[in-house]
């Protein structure tokens, strides 16, 4: 048998690929690319990933060990799916191994078998029953076969369904045990659809005449113009072309509404995939998708990487949402992936969003993609009003302005709800000494302890340190030690003091711990009645509420003064997005922003004229500044215990990016790259770790990345400063 080696990327940081020989007796013929194998790894046992075989390696023969086992026969991976790999390896500075494991579920990354996922169904042999059937519970249970032909085990014994009863079906002949996999259950009955509005349906001409090719589209349209409704019709003739459609909505946008309104609409499986999901339900959802049973996937982030053999359409709902950038490990994008994917696989991907980001909104209007804006509410509902409300130098009721109290008290009074956001969770921001000043501050952080009352402790919002709450000042001894600020605990106190008549809900991450007790809150809010709702972000995205006519933004300043380039921009989207839950339905609704800097140019801005008006505004700034979309960035962060050897590996890798811009372009006077630091971060020590970046502009992205491929080798191969760990983001979202 002829010599060769089997290349195996593995799940390791190291940007390199490793040599192995095969399993003992095989040839080179079974081994493809996109198999999983199982190797030895120094001591550990790893999976990994075939790439291809060579005959000749540099690694001396008394080094090389074979494969343990292979898993695969036929490639898991596909040779698509590996191409798109590649380049988010190349584009992102990752290692190919790290890449492949986002592809595949867990349980496929542990090794499980496709087959695994399977689960017992029951299907109908279509016999009708020859005597009437015993019992309501048989009954009931026939009457679901009825309704759909196959149902997965686990479905029946959710809805109380035992054992014996199915048995008892199947030995009437009636129904039939297989293994094999369940898809999801389709809708019983098609939803009506409304009648598009002109602007809706002049936004569906335009994008059904891209189906077939590559097209990036915006879809800019306010809250409540419909978006929704046109991605319904597009993905409508994606089916019906006989293909599938990738849904990709914010982590927080994917309620049991949105879904439902997917599942509703078409008489096709759609298969769901976010991160509530078990292992062997993911496994399921991604096995239903790539094999192409389910026609749509609605999915969070990761689910931009299931395969789909049938792809006709990329939705991307949300496009500005940060939540659509993954924040470690592979620190990759899944708006600038799905374009990657769209144009690889030559379907159109429409971005929708009623506050795209700088990004998006600058390729719509350089023409780079299709630009389609909805400026009117669909139906009949109206757009809220929006005012700033001056607190400078006005007397303030538990924070509140009188006419503001008195404005929330008419809306209750008419029987409607009244949302009150304000984005810090908590009793108050902080616990200081009235006697000497001393405040309660993390011991790993640069950065104040939330008080908290319900349970009474401090809590550190950034590394999750807890203690109990002083009862003394530990400085001074003193007894004044007290909550300066507020929280959404301490606004829901007030207000429910202020307003005893009406219930005052709280939505933040301590009330709402998990998915379902937010979708049991938004049944008990969507069933009416009036009350006032406290929140954080958590009630600013993806929900309706169609009986708040009025929204109150408490602290609409804090984001104002941001040290972010972005700050401007996020606030403003935050704002539109709260404002947006407001007057959803029949009743329109008005919207009161609390300001100090009631004069603030921009936020008079988006006030008078909109986001859209707003965002042309920051982007003549950022072209003034060269700041993105007019230049591409990387950053280059580290972080240790040890704060010199934090900022030296920076000082280093500087260096060598310095000397190494020379080389390359030796006569030109400016360099391609801009250099800029290393800064502390803005929170310079956070769990217990200093905190540093370096930040790279550039106005072609192809230096750019010749520099980090440059700098990640440089830092592979750094050696002494062990203590510091180091990362590269590709455009980064905060530079923080
Ligand atoms: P968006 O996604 O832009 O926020 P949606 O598609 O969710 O907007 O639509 C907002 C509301 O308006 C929904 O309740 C939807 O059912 C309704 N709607 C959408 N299009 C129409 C239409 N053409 N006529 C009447 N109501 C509509
Ligand atoms: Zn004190
Ligand atoms: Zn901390």
């Amino acid at each position: 048998m002829p010599f060769f080696v089997v290349d195996i990327a593995l799940p390791l940081p190291l940007r390199r690929t490793f040599d192995y020989l095969p399993v003992a007796g095989e040839d080179a013929s079974r081994y493809q690319p996109g198999q999983r194998v199982r190797v030895e790894f120094g001591r550990q046992l790893l999976m990994g990933y075939v790439l291809g075989t060579r005959d000749q390696t540099d690694v001396p023969e008394s080094k090389l060990r074979p494969l343990l086992e292979r898993l695969d026969d036929t490639p898991l991976i596909s040779a698509d799916s590996l191409n798109l790999c590649r380049w988010l390896a190349d584009y992102y500075h990752h290692s190919m191994g790290e890449v492949l494991e986002h592809m595949i579920p867990t349980m496929l990354r542990r090794g499980a078998n496709l087959n695994e996922a399977d689960e017992r169904v029951w299907i109908t042999t279509d016999q009708a029953p020859e005597k009437p059937l015993r019992g309501t519970k048989q009954q009931a249970l026939w009457a679901l076969f009825q309704v759909q032909k196959h149902w997965a085990h686990s479905d029946l014994t959710q809805r109380g369904f035992s054992l014996a009863q199915l048995r008892s079906l199947a030995d009437a002949g009636l129904i039939e045990e297989r293994q094999q996999l369940p898809l999801p259950p389709v809708a019983l009955e098609q939803q009506q659809c409304h009648t598009l509005n002109s602007q809706q349906h002049h936004a569906l001409k335009l994008l059904s005449a891209e189906l077939g090719r590559f097209k990036a589209c915006l879809l800019e349209g306010v809250t409540g113009s419909g978006k929704t409704e046109v991605y319904l019709r597009l993905i409508e003739e994606v089916l019906s072309k006989g293909q599938q459609a990738l849904v990709l909505v914010p982590e927080i946008g994917l309620t049991p509404q949105t879904v439902r309104r997917f599942q509703d609409r078409f008489g096709v499986p759609v298969a769901l995939l976010h991160s509530g999901l078990n292992d062997r339900e993911r496994l399921q959802g991604w096995r239903q998708v790539s094999e192409g049973g389910a026609r749509i996937l609605i999915g969070t982030r990761s689910a931009v990487f299931t395969p789909m053999p049938d792809l006709g359409l990329i939705i991307l709902d949300e496009e500005h949402d940060a939540s659509f950038k993954q924040q470690d490990g592979l620190r990759y994008s899944a708006r600038d992936f799905a374009l990657v994917r769209a144009h690889r696989a030559g379907v159109p991907i429409v971005l929708g969003s009623a506050t795209p980001s700088l990004e998006t909104l600058h390729n719509a209007l350089t023409g780079k993609y299709l630009h389609i804006k909805l400026t009117q509410r669909a139906g009949n509902a109206r757009a809220p009003g929006m005012k700033l409300h001056s607190i400078l130098h006005q007397p303030l009721i538990s924070g509140f302005a009188q006419p503001v109290l008195a404005n929330m008290q008419k809306h209750l009074n008419a029987g409607k709800q009244v949302l009150v956001f304000i984005n810090r969770r908590g009793f108050a921001p902080l616990l200081a000494c009235r006697d000497c000043g001393w405040m309660a501050e993390c011991r790993r952080c640069d950065a104040r302890l939330t008080l908290h009352r319900h349970p009474p402790h401090l809590h550190c919002h950034h590394c999750d340190y807890q203690q109990g709450i002083p009862a003394i000042c530990p400085q001074c001894g003193g007894s004044q030690v007290e909550g300066i600020g507020q929280g959404t605990e301490k606004i829901q106190e007030q207000l429910e003091a202020l307003f005893p008549q009406v219930p005052v809900r709280r939505v933040d991450r301590d009330t709402v711990r998990t998915k379902q007790a937010f979708d049991d809150l938004y049944d008990d809010i969507h069933d009416g009645g009036s009350c006032i709702l406290v929140g954080t972000q958590m009630l600013a995205k993806g929900h309706h509420f169609p009986d708040v006519t009025m929204v109150v933004i408490l602290d609409a300043d804090a984001g104002l003064f941001s040290a972010d380039f972005r700050g401007m921009e996020h606030s403003a989207q935050l704002i539109c997005q709260v404002a947006g839950r407001a007057g959803r339905a029949e009743s329109p609704g008005e919207v009161w922003i609390q300001t100090l800097y009631a004069d603030h140019p921009q936020l008079n801005l988006l006030l008078d004229s909109g986001y859209h008006a707003l965002a042309l505004a920051l982007l003549q700034e950022r072209q003034l500044q060269q700041l993105p979309p007019y230049s591409h960035m990387a950053l280059l962060r580290s972080e240790s215990e040890d704060r010199i050897q934090a900022q030296q590996l920076l000082q280093e890798s500087r260096a060598f990016m310095q000397s190494w811009l020379q080389h390359q372009h030796p006569s030109s006077r400016r360099a391609p790259v801009s250099l800029m630091g290393p800064f502390p971060a803005i929170m310079e020590r956070r769990a217990g770790r200093f905190r540093f970046q370096l930040q790279m502009y550039a106005e072609e992205r192809v230096p750019l990345h010749r520099l980090a491929d440059a700098l990640v080798q440089f830092l592979d191969n750094h050696k002494g400063l062990h203590k510091v760990r180091w990362h590269l983001d590709i455009d980064p979202i905060d530079t923080l």
